[in-house]
Order: C-alpha cells, then sequence, then structure tokens
C-alpha cells in the first residue's frame, strides 16, 4: 500500500494499475503482475539490514516494493530507456536506498556483493553462477528458470555454507532473462517496434 503503482504504468494504463495482472511497460516489456511481486518479495525472507540485487529493474516497481522491506536495493536493467526512466521515477519518489545500475544482469554486480538476496525478475535457462558467488551465507535467490524462455517454475536457492538447497515454488511466467548467463540476445524486435 506504501507504492504508488500507477506511478509506474504508462499514463494511459493508469486506471488498470490496480488490476492484479501484469502490463506492458514499452521494449517488448512488462511490470510484474502484483502477485508475483508480493509472491518473490515473501520467499525472499528479508529482513530490514539485507542488501538485495534486484534483476530487471523494468519499470522500479518491484524494486520499491523491496526498498520498504530491505536496507539497500541494488536493481539492474539492460534496457537503457527503461533504466534510465525507473532511476527517475525512485528518485521522484523519495527512494534513497534503491540504485539502478544499467547493463547484463546475468553478470549480477561483483562490486557491490555480497547480497543476502538476489531476486530476479526474468525467466533463466539455468541459475547464473555468478550469482552463487555473490551471495552472503545465508543468504536466498529468487528466480524463474525453465527449459523454454516464456515458461517457467520460481526458485528458491539458499546458501549455507558451501552447500546450495534447492526449492521449486511453482509455476510462473516471465519475460525472458537476456545475456551472457541467460538466453542469447536472438529477438530484436522490441528494438524496431518501439
Ligand atoms: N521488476 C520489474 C519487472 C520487469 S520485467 C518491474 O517491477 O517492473 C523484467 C525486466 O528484466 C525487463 O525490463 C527486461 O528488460 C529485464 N532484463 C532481461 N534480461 C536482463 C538482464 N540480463 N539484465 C538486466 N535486466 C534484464
Amino acid at each position: 500500500m506504501q507504492i504508488p503503482r500507477e506511478e509506474f504504468v504508462p499514463t494511459d494504463l493508469q486506471e488498470q494499475a490496480f488490476q492484479d495482472g501484469p502490463l506492458p511497460i514499452g521494449f517488448g516489456q512488462t511490470i510484474s503482475q502484483p502477485y508475483t511481486v508480493a509472491a518473490m518479495a515473501e520467499a525472499l525472507r528479508l529482513s530490514p539490514s539485507d542488501r538485495v540485487l534486484d534483476v530487471g529493474t523494468g519499470s522500479g516497481y518491484a524494486a520499491a516494493v523491496l526498498s520498504c522491506l530491505a536496507a539497500e536495493v541494488h536493481s539492474i536493467e539492460r534496457i537503457p530507456e527503461l533504466a534510465e526512466s525507473a532511476s527517475q521515477r525512485l528518485r521522484r519518489l523519495g527512494m534513497d536506498n534503491v540504485h539502478v545500475h544499467l547493463g547484463d544482469g546475468t553478470a549480477g554486480l561483483p562490486a557491490y556483493a555480497p547480497f543476502d538476496a538476489i531476486v530476479v525478475a526474468a525467466g533463466a535457462p539455468e541459475l547464473p553462477q555468478p550469482y552463487v558467488e555473490q551471495l552472503a551465507d545465508g543468504g536466498r535467490i529468487v528466480i524463474p528458470i525453465g527449459s523454454t524462455s516464456t515458461s517457467q517454475s520460481l526458485y528458491r536457492f539458499t546458501r549455507h555454507g558451501d552447500h546450495i538447497q534447492s526449492e521449486d515454488l511453482g509455476p510462473f511466467s516471465f519475460v525472458p532473462l537476456i545475456g551472457k548467463h541467460g538466453w542469447p540476445d536472438d529477438d530484436l524486435s522490441w528494438r524496431q517496434t518501439e
């Protein structure tokens, strides 16, 4: 309730901002369904002192929700226009503990590691190894993984020392995670149609 979701969707879709569904945000991407954001935030088991890596900033909505539950959020987006508008929006709303970065989030953000929680808003073919390397002991990764780029199971990985525990949290559908440790970037149609 603290986050004005209407501020994170295109002006002509603001009336739909409080429906429980995803909405288009341009460049072939979507703002996640509120239920999905809630399920992922809950699965992260956050503490107020946690440092979070949020992969796939999109509109910045999930980062804004996480910023109320954790100490610091580093959010990374690969599409420059989305990163820029999310960064401006979060600043305007006074969310000073969120930092938006531009780049391939499948590599994580080694300069800001370790993270207590890593959350990925796009579907991966497998768990990117950099996330394991950048996860603090006791840390959690919540990530959709699937063998096709559009249907996934949501997984939670928890680090216990050198052991990584894996849990399947059920089926979800996300846009693909595109990058070095994700799906190849063979669809540039979003660039041509926008
Ligand atoms: N959390 C966002 C959801 C956006 S959809 C929100 O609340 O609005 C997922 C986002 O992941 C898209 O914006 C997409 O461009 C981005 N993405 C896909 N692959 C990525 C990668 N390798 N690194 C960073 N962002 C990526």
